[in-house]
């Protein structure tokens, strides 16, 4: 591969110019950096010209690509012929086709939306995300709205959110004295991910219905010589990153970063950022190439956030700051920080946001899968919280507490500093971003990002509002420092330097009044409080309440869908494989014990073993009894449905694998149904 094979297979700013006439050109980029509305006449030129590259390219075939609620992307193949009047084939792209297109949102999850509206959908081109060429089809990337304008996607709400951001800086920084065109949010997106054998996975019915081992007792080695964090990479595995670098190259993804995960093979890839929607279209596509790639090797690439129980689950950190349009990060504190009031600024509208609406960056991370991350011993907590690194924590310290700073600097450059290692933080600053470490592997970060947007607005907002009749004057400067040291006191219960994975912790975070929603339904049912909705609705992310309780809708009942779902592949697990296998097992044995004493030998530890694993056959079947039971009492209504799944299923579903990962290690590995932990984890 080389260098100029990058990106050949997208129709980006330099092939715009290549392609466009200079006015065209010259108009389409103010559609994509200062939000002008695109205009038909300019869609027809922009879609002639892309139509051509592409089919220049082989392409044949164009998509509008989405991100329904599913979480997943859609796309729906057309191709570009058509007929004209002389009746013949011709290749065509028209603007009013790439600007929008229809399709049936009746299968798509809209939490109740589609009830009220039209089961119409639209798709509307995104002229700020670049089209790009899979295969033979040409991807547009697009937004999915019902027929009266209701979001049905995850795109539209972060596009919106884009425009509040920017909106609220832009603002801000003219107060400063600086004028800048826009501003937006760069994210770069660290994508976690376990890299299996295709013919193991195959044989767990586990793996192919859930994504996850359902059952599995842990291997003897776990993770705990910590040999494979950043370890050499297997053959094969490297054979993978090259081909997926490949192909994300051609997409125009700027993969830079592969290496080795803490758990055994469990890998990560890290893309250079990119403004903020760029970032999550890119992810989503990574991690549909991971998983065709993946199968090109023999693998099968799960992007589930625990697909492996007593190693760790898998990630997605969000690495976030604000741009603006000369490239400068709003966030970068240079040498003296103190001194910067412009950063110190931003800063603590970052801190403030985090606070203010914790509950919803927790909503915005709430999935069956990640809640099994989310205060296990290995990702942050639940419990929302931020870290500054210790050189930051002076200066606000000694803001809230007008002390000298630079007493406290010397004092710190004693001890060693550790600025932006504290693994444990959910919400740490990392020297000139923030890096939010509690989305999960197979999110899409959308939703994450929007809410960061949208409450860093709210913060910019209410400061500007608060600033601006002070702005230009000479006492502009004193109303900042006094804004800042009265928000930092406001907000201070959000900074946490500790160990956030301890007990301590736990009970500090509660003291300090800190929400801590363990379950996802939990979660959800806070998405809709009155502060939210008003955030979300004050800055145009969303018209009606509805919508939101839509969004509450699906989270909640996804949750559950996948929650009965592992419980029905349990129960098919338990009676179909386990209990005939371990049966078989045991009339063997028995057989065995009755021969062995017929020849007079001792069969003491036969005996104990045969009645052990008895004891566990009828602890087996109980439990299974009790689990089917609690699978059909499901109450109602949503929320209900919700918290009888976290509060009954989910606990029998624990005591089934308790039984059945015993019982594993009792009975002989040739008798066995499935693959176990060592063959699927420690493949060569
Ligand atoms: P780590 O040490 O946590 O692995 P890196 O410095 O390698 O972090 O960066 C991780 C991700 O953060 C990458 O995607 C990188 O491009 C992104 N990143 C770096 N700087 C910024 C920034 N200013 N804003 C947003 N993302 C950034
Ligand atoms: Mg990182």
């Amino acid at each position: 591969m080389y260098i100029e094979e990058f990106g050949s297979m997208v129709f980006n700013e330099k092939v715009m110019e290549q392609l466009l006439d200079g006015e065209s050109f010259k108009k389409l980029m103010m559609v994509r950096n200062e939000g002008m509305p695109m205009e038909r006449p300019l869609a027809d030129v922009v879609a002639e010209a892309m139509k051509n590259w592409a089919v220049g390219k082989g392409a044949t075939h164009f998509t509008h690509w989405f991100q329904p609620m599913t979480g997943a992307t859609a796309e729906k193949h057309d191709a570009f012929l058509d007929r004209n009047k002389e009746g013949e084939p011709i290749l065509e792209l028209k603007g009013k086709t790439l600007m929008k297109g229809e399709s049936d949102a009746s299968s798509f999850p809209s939490g109740g939306i589609r009830e009220t509206f039209e089961a119409r959908g639209y798709t509307v081109w995104d002229p700020t995300s670049d089209a790009f060429i899979r295969e033979d089809t040409l991807c547009i990337p697009t937004a999915f709205c019902s027929f009266d304008g209701a979001v049905l996607d995850k795109k539209t709400p972060l596009l919106r959110s884009l425009d509040a951001i920017n909106h609220q800086a832009v603002r801000l920084l003219k107060q400063f004295g600086q004028t800048t065109r826009y501003v937006y949010p760069a994210v770069g997106l660290e994508q976690e991910y376990f890299l299996i054998n295709r013919a193991d996975y195959a044989k767990r019915r586990d793996l192919i219905l859930t994504e996850r081992t359902l059952f599995g007792a842990a291997t003897p080695k776990g993770q705990v010589l910590e040999d494979h964090y950043y370890g050499t990479i297997r053959p094969r595995v490297k054979a993978f990153m090259k081909e997926l670098d490949e192909e994300l190259w051609k997409v125009g993804i700027y993969s830079k970063t592969e290496h080795n995960e803490v758990a055994p093979c469990q890998h990560e890839m890290a893309p250079i950022y990119a403004r903020a929607n760029i970032a999550v279209d890119n992810n989503q596509l990574i991690m549909d190439i991971m998983k065709k790639v993946a199968n090109r090797h023999g693998f099968v690439c799960l992007l589930h956030e625990k697909p492996f129980e007593g190693i760790n689950g898998s990630g997605k950190h969000n690495n976030w700051s604000l741009t603006t349009a000369e490239g400068e990060n709003l966030l970068k504190p240079g040498k003296e920080p103190e001194k910067n009031l412009r950063f110190m600024i931003f800063l603590t509208a970052v801190i403030k946001a985090v606070d203010d609406y914790q509950d919803l960056l927790r909503v915005s991370v709430a999935s069956a899968a990640n809640d099994h991350r989310l205060g296990g011993n290995e990702a942050p907590p639940a419990i929302v919280s931020m870290y500054l690194g210790d050189r930051l924590r002076m200066v606000v310290d000694a803001i809230i507490n007008k002390t000298d700073l630079k007493t406290a600097y010397e004092k710190a450059s004693k001890k060693e500093q550790n600025d932006d290692r504290n693994r444990t933080s959910p919400f740490a600053f990392t020297g000139n971003k923030f890096e939010f470490r509690m989305p999960g592997s197979a999110e899409n970060v959308s939703c994450t990002n929007y809410v960061i947007n949208t409450s860093v607005a709210e913060s910019l907002k209410q400061f500007a509002d608060r600033l601006s009749p002070f702005a230009g004057k000479p006492e502009f400067e004193d109303e900042v420092r006094k804004l800042i040291r009265e928000e930092l006191i406001a907000h201070e219960r959000i900074l946490f330097e500790g160990n956030g994975y301890s007990q301590e912790w736990v009970k500090e975070a509660e003291r300090r009044g800190l929400s801590n929603y363990k379950s996802t339904p939990e979660a959800f049912s806070h998405y809709t409080d009155e502060k939210n909705v008003n955030l979300l609705k004050s800055h145009g992310i969303f018209t009606t309440e509805e919508e939101l309780k839509a969004r509450a809708v699906i989270g909640v009942s996804k949750y559950t869908n996948i929650v009965n779902i592992e419980a029905r592949t349990m129960i098919l697990m338990t009676e179909k494989d386990i209990m005939p296998a371990v049966i078989k097992y045991s009339s063997e044995l028995a057989y065995g014990i009755e021969s062995k004493q017929a020849l007079g030998l001792n069969v003491d530890h036969e005996m104990e073993l045969l009645t052990d694993i008895n004891e566990h056959i009828r602890a087996l079947n109980a439990n299974n009894v009790k689990l089917q039971e609690a699978l059909k009492e499901q109450p109602a209504g949503t929320f209900e449905a919700g918290m009888h799944a976290f509060e009954r299923i989910l606990p029998a579903m624990e005591e089934e694998r308790r039984i059945v990962d015993e019982l594993e290690l009792m009975v002989d590995k040739q008798s066995w149904p499935y693959p176990d932990y060592t063959d699927l984890l420690y493949y060569v």
